[in-house]
């Protein structure tokens, strides 16, 4: 194939291009933030599970709560009227008044228990609360650390977008002054090779791969006119030669 020098040299700057855009692209695929922001998502999906749970634990406390202070009232109010039976003297068969005694001592037993337990209640609720206040500090804290994890991928990925549309926009003028055969080679060599399509032959060393050639191939190289497209051997890429090739 045969190319202008000029448009040889041109391939360069395409290949630091194609070079710029792929290192871009590997940057916003590799963000840290995406990493970061994933790690608290979990992290959010975890404390919502906690409140859910503790929202839970508070309700089944209130009902259970709410029944034991009924309990409890149900026997204040029995013990009262027993005790308004007892203080009125309107007993006086001696059998009753032992068995409305006896009644009020279990009764007085059975209240001070459902106070016992109401207590008990109302510590597994103060600890559930706990719990769900803690929950929603966590999902607070979460929730600002994500705002500001997002905000720091959105000021990286803006800066790649503008460094993306300036590298695209060289490309494209870059593009315009290139052959459509050397074009269509160096994106063939391209697809296949990935990477750098085409090298500068640098002291006799391909940028490319970075292996020197040999004597025999620099010799080859040197015989080759200025307008002939050549290749390197052993990586495929193309060659071009500057002031700095060695020859
Ligand atoms: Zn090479």
């Amino acid at each position: 194939m045969k190319a202008s020098p000029e448009a040889q040299l041109r391939l360069l700057e395409l290949a630091d291009l194609d070079t710029e855009l792929g290192r871009l692209d590997h940057r916003r695929r590799t963000l840290p933030e995406n990493a970061e922001l994933a790690q608290l998502g979990e992290r959010a999906a975890k404390v919502r599970d906690a409140i859910t749970i503790a929202d839970t634990d508070l309700a089944d406390l209130d009902r259970e709560l709410s029944r034991a202070e009924k309990d409890v009232e149900q026997v204040r109010v029995r013990i009262e009227k027993d005790n308004k039976q007892l203080d009125a003297g309107r007993v006086s068969n001696a059998r009753e008044l032992e068995s409305l005694q006896s009644e009020v001592a279990s009764l007085r037993k059975r209240q001070d228990d459902l106070e016992d337990i109401v207590l008990e209640l109302m510590e597994r609720r103060e600890a559930a609360q706990a719990l769900r206040d803690g929950g929603a500090t966590e999902a607070e804290a979460v929730g600002a650390e994500e705002a500001a994890v997002e905000a720091r991928r959105a000021a990286a990925v803006t800066e790649i977008d503008e460094q993306q549309a300036k590298a695209d926009a060289t490309r494209a003028a870059t593009v315009e002054v290139i052959p459509a055969d050397l074009l269509a080679l160096y994106d063939k060599i391209r697809a296949s090779a990935g990477g750098r399509a085409a090298a500068e032959l640098r002291r006799g060393q391909c940028g490319g791969c970075r292996e020197a050639l040999s004597t025999a191939e620099l010799n080859e190289v040197r015989r080759a006119a200025p307008d002939e497209v050549v290749r390197h051997e052993e990586c495929r890429r193309i060659l071009v030669r500057t002031a700095e090739s060695g020859l």
